[in-house]
């Protein structure tokens, strides 16, 4: 508790406060924000987490995608199709975040890591492939 109000005396003659919202203050150089690299990787981590969460929809939508191309994967007939409804009610979406490849035929598939698809002309039946 009594460590709260003590300024503590890093190496430098400049009165701060802790940048990272603790409060704390201390003596340091000039260009010193942090009391040390904790209170530095706090602030960095929580900029990391605000970045990430403007991403996290395109992220799950993928993770849904993928995981269920995944189960679709066990189900597909002997070519590899499967009718579309049931990936869609496992939470596959068609246009999610994908990366596209052509075959030596160039059948244009859209993939996710290991699993390629492609959507056949009627949108009704999705062909899975394992990469
Ligand atoms: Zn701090």
């Amino acid at each position: 508790m009594e460590n709260k109000n003590e300024i503590i005396q890093l190496k430098g003659p400049h009165l701060k406060t802790c940048e990272c919202g603790c409060e704390q203050q201390f003596y340091g150089r000039r260009n010193q924000k942090y009391i040390d690299d904790s209170h530095k990787s706090k602030v960095n981590n929580a900029k990391r987490d605000e970045k990430m969460k403007k991403f996290k929809p395109l992220v799950n939508d993928m993770l849904h995608s993928y995981e269920a191309l995944e189960k679709g994967l066990k189900e597909v007939d002997e070519n590899g199709w499967i009718y579309i409804g049931k990936l869609t009610k496992l939470g596959f979406n068609p246009d999610c975040l994908t990366q596209q490849a052509k075959d030596i035929e160039k059948t244009e598939f859209k993939y996710i890591l290991d699993l390629a698809f492609r959507v056949y002309e009627d949108e009704k039946y999705i062909q899975i492939i394992k990469l």
